[in-house]
């Protein structure tokens, strides 16, 4: 049995069951020759129940059970490194199949949990601000590396805690990888055997696929757009490869065309870097830009990282944009960095080596 996505990598090896859709999983069970509802029952214990091996299903007979670990196994991340900040935002680095890593941050805050999970492993695009920019892409996740990341997470909660939003803003451009991020979103929102959860608890963030938005509307999810920068000139300085790819117009034309409900509304996100973009001619042209879009902005101090120009603006120029823009009537907040100190902040995930790393959050420290 050989499948396009891998789900059967080769014949003597086993199916990993984390690898296959509800479609796959469904003709597996058919050719099992068992009934149709041992579909759900297999992929509740994988998702609901987060079992780590075949045996614990125990709603299936034991010959079932013993028949299906004949030819599938649950394949998880086997490693993972965890770098917990003072402000206790969590850092996996968890280790893929082919000895890769992706990076995801579980970030608690006054009851609440954000997930910031990784499309891909790298990035193709060349964010002059954004680490994970500079490593190029390695590859696409597939839609398992993505869940893993969550059920890694959900292993790893403390007690008490559980995960209340997901953001996609981790390694990676999500609407580069569009396939693996449906099927992912699916899996999270799918009631009857997945995790059930709300698309309103999911925010995608995208740098500026323009032409790809319309795509996640069906999914129901929040939408953030990455703008950065007011002018083309500016943007094409700082995210050369998406500008190129749909400048500022075509970007807020696709904005003013997303079918939003009318309880619902698009966040912008804009990076603030000292003395490039964030003056009071910025914020006004900002305003303009989203003029008659249902919106929020958030801004995001830039998060230093070594070998990177660009510096993060005072207290007092961040409040003094801030209060700009609000005097336009716009909810605009100010995100707070956290785990800067582990490199798990917005910008900050990437391939540093441990020896490089552990000299960047030296230095990091140092100029705070
Ligand atoms: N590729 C997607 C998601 C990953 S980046 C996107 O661009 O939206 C998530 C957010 O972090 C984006 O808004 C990005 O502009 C911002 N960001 C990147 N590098 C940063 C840095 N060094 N400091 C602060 N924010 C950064």
């Amino acid at each position: 049995m050989r499948h396009e996505n891998n789900a059967f990598p080769a014949d003597t090896t086993l199916i990993n069951l984390l690898a296959l859709d509800e479609k796959e999983m469904g003709r597996l069970v058919q050719r099992f020759g068992w009934p149709r509802y041992r579909t759900g029952q297999i992929l509740r214990w994988l998702y609901q129940r987060r079992a780590k091996d075949i045996h614990q299903m125990t709603d299936l007979s034991q010959g079932e059970r013993t028949s299906l670990a004949s030819i599938t196994t649950i394949s998880r991340a086997t490693n993972c490194r965890v770098f917990s900040s003072i402000d206790h935002t969590r850092k996996l680095v968890l280790t893929l199949n082919d000895g890769l890593t992706v990076e995801t941050v579980m970030i608690p805050d006054e009851g609440r949990l954000t997930l910031c999970v990784s499309t891909q492993v790298g990035c193709t695009l060349d964010c002059g601000f954004c680490l994970t920019g500079t490593m190029g892409l390695k590859r696409n996740l597939k839609p398992h590396e993505i869940m893993e990341q969550v059920l890694t997470a959900q292993d790893r909660l403390d007690s008490g805690e559980r995960i209340t939003s997901l953001v996609f803003m981790g390694m990676g451009e999500p609407l580069a990888n569009m396939e693996a991020l449906s099927e992912a979103i699916r899996r999270l929102t799918n009631k009857p055997w997945g995790l059930g959860w709300s698309p309103r608890r999911i925010t995608v963030s995208t740098a500026g696929l323009a032409a790809r938005l319309k795509d996640i509307a069906p999914f129901g999810v929040n939408v953030a757009i990455s703008l950065n920068a007011t002018t083309d000139n500016q943007r094409a300085s700082l995210m050369p490869a998406v500008n190129g790819i749909a400048p500022l117009k075509t970007l807020l034309a696709a904005c003013r065309r997303y079918p939003l409900s009318p309880t619902r509304r698009l966040t912008f996100e804009y990076v603030l870097l000292a003395g490039v973009n964030d003056r009071s001619d910025d914020a006004r042209r900002l305003i303009k830009l989203v003029r008659g879009i249902a919106c929020k902005i958030n801004l995001i101090p830039f998060n230093e990282f070594p070998g990177n120009p660009y510096r993060r603006p005072s207290e007092y120029d961040i409040s003094v944009f801030q209060s700009i823009v609000r005097q336009a009537g716009i909810d605009v907040f100010v995100r707070k960095s956290r785990g800067r100190d582990v490199l798990g902040a917005c910008g900050q995930l990437g391939n540093l080596s441990p020896e490089y790393a552990e000299r960047a959050l030296t230095q990091i420290e140092a100029r705070c």
